[in-house]
């Protein structure tokens, strides 16, 4: 026998992420956002009755697109197909029963929970009553421990809800309560997991990227925009600006000792950023950068390089592992997109042995060689805008 259909999403949140005065707006922000997931898939009712969040279906709504829109909403902490009843036992053990037709299992529980404290019946007396129901009906045997089925029961103050699987969430909290940030996107492994972390951590992230035109192609950017419409289904809306940074670049390289290069490149990046960040009202900058990888990211030089910029700088992926990061590249899904071959600007007249220890007062003198303002600008004249939106 086939399942029926479901009448619901139920949703949870990490109760202790959302504790405190803050809440309400927490929750308020993320029935939006699911309000903005939903889109195409019908007619659907989001509520919001204490500690849960719930979707009312349609006819139309296809469950395994729901289920998969659901996984990837930050704040959600876990999600079940679920079935609405009246909250008398009665109708609660005709609704089960309908349910188990379709089901074989040999040993089962009922975890009964009820958001309605004035409910006649404890938790226990509910689990004990259904139990020895369910028991009744299927000769299935109890185990608490380690069922084969749990069966959930819900009992809300107009209705009861029935599940089974718990289906896991991303956690975090909701996209938009923590603001805006830009993010400095690559095409390569690091940078789309730092925006997904971020993205987790409540915010709402404006994307940028440098390419090596007129020196080099724009398949970079071809990945970038890849990586950005596919962390856009986190966020539902995303800007992507695209700088060609190869001329920039090439006037650093005549004019500047070899070994400072790849410092300078990323403080004219970060100088770059801040303008747009202005212009994106983004309150902070995001690299993927993390300590100790590779020549642009020892202490030192992160150090100098943050000095370019008022803005803060959050690199959240510093003190991962490059394991830890591609492990996490692989299960958000950016992992087959950063590893195809393209031509990063920052590869473009790469010194042989670049400084892993730059002085402050080194690259400033070599700055004065430069018209900082004036790469600054020629920069941002290049600079396009793209949206991207999900679903
Ligand atoms: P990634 O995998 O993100 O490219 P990485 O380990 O290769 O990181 P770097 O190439 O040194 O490290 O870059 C460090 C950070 O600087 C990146 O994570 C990204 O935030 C930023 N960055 C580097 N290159 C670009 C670029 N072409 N456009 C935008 N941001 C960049
Ligand atoms: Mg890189």
């Amino acid at each position: 026998m086939t399942e029926p259909r479901p009448d619901c999403a139920v949703a949870h949140y990490h109760e202790i992420a959302l504790k405190g005065g803050n809440r309400p707006m927490f929750i308020r922000r993320l029935t939006d956002n699911l309000r903005k997931a939903v889109q195409g898939l019908g007619k659907i009712r989001i509520l919001s009755p204490r500690g849960r969040i719930l979707l009312y279906l349609n006819e139309e709504t296809p469950w395994p697109i729901l289920s998969e829109r659901l996984s990837g909403i930050f704040g959600i902490a876990n999600f079940s197909a679920a079935y609405r009843c009246p909250t008398e036992p009665e109708a609660i053990e005709a609704l089960v029963n309908r349910l188990l037709d379709s089901k074989t299992f040999q040993t089962f529980r009922i975890s009964a929970r009820r958001g309605d404290k004035a409910y006649p019946l404890t938790s226990m007396e509910l689990n004990i009553r259904l139990g020895r129901h369910v028991q009744e009906k299927t000769r299935a045997r109890v185990d608490l421990e380690q069922p084969e089925l749990t069966i959930h029961v819900e009992i809300l103050q107009r209705e009861a809800l029935v599940y089974f699987e718990k289906l896991g969430g991303p956690g975090g909290l909701p996209v938009g309560v923590s603001g805006h940030v830009l993010s400095l996107i690559s095409g390569g492994i690091d940078s789309p997991v730092a925006s997904y972390l971020m993205m987790k951590r409540g915010c709402t992230i404006g994307f940028l990227h440098f390419h090596g035109y007129p020196h080099l192609t724009k398949a970079s950017l071809e990945k970038a925009e890849e990586l950005v419409q596919h962390l856009t289904r986190h966020q539902f809306e995303s800007r992507l600006y695209a700088v060609a940074f190869g001329e920039v670049q090439r006037l650093i390289v005549l004019n500047v000792p070899p070994p400072l290069r790849v410092v300078l490149y990323r403080r004219f990046m970060l100088r770059i950023a801040e303008e747009i960040a202005h212009r994106e009202r983004a309150k902070a900058i995001i690299t993927g950068e993390n300590l100790g990888q590779v020549a642009s990211q020892t202490l030192d030089n992160l150090t100098v390089i943050q000095e370019a910029a008022r803005l803060p700088i959050l690199r959240p992926l510093i003190g991962f592992d490059k394991d830890e990061i591609i492990e996490t590249a692989k299960a958000i899904g950016t992992y087959p997109v950063s590893i195809q071959p393209d031509q990063d600007c920052c590869r473009l007249f790469i010194p042989p042995h670049p400084s892993v220890a730059a002085q402050l007062n080194d690259i400033e003198k070599a700055e004065r060689n430069l018209d900082v303002s004036g790469l600054v600008k020629m920069g941002l004249e290049t600079v396009e805008r793209m949206a991207f939106t999900f679903p």
